[in-house]
């Protein structure tokens, strides 16, 4: 199933699963094509339920959404929205060639305390700290 029509689908697995991917994604042309029907993806997730456990499922919506308006106002960098959501590990950021980490900084030479990343596209630079509560999260500050 496509994205937009996972979005469409009125299901919760369904536009979780999609909603993840919008997350993800860093194809400009895929993310470009889906906010030409954000409207039409609002109204249809809109009165959805859709459940979760310690992380609420909307907040991946809430933020799928968040990012396909920036994309659609072409206004900034896609890294600015890097602060807003707490899944984005910069591990799996710099394979997908969107930052460069420049350091990684540990706790008695055992776990993450933060990394040093930079945007490939714009040249901003992050200080993102690495954290564990019930999954592990990130959290994406300018450096
Ligand atoms: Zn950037």
């Amino acid at each position: 199933m496509n994205i937009l029509r996972k979005f469409m689908s009125g299901n919760p697995d369904q536009i979780w699963s999609a909603s993840c991917e919008i997350a993800k994604s860093n194809n400009l042309e895929l993310l470009d094509s889906i906010s030409d029907d954000l409207e039409i993806i609002e109204q249809a997730t809109a009165d959805i339920d859709l459940g979760g456990g310690f992380c609420p499922n909307s907040y991946h919506l809430e933020f799928a959404l968040k990012k396909l308006r920036l994309v659609k106002r072409r206004k900034s960098c896609l890294c600015s929205l890097y602060p807003e959501y707490i899944f984005f590990n910069p591990i799996n950021e710099e394979k997908a060639c969107s930052i460069n980490i420049s350091e990684i900084a540990k706790i008695d030479g055992k776990w993450i305390d933060y990394y040093m990343c930079k945007c490939t596209k714009c040249n901003s630079l992050y200080k993102v700290e690495e954290r564990e509560g019930h999954f592990t999260f990130w959290s994406w500050k300018k450096a």
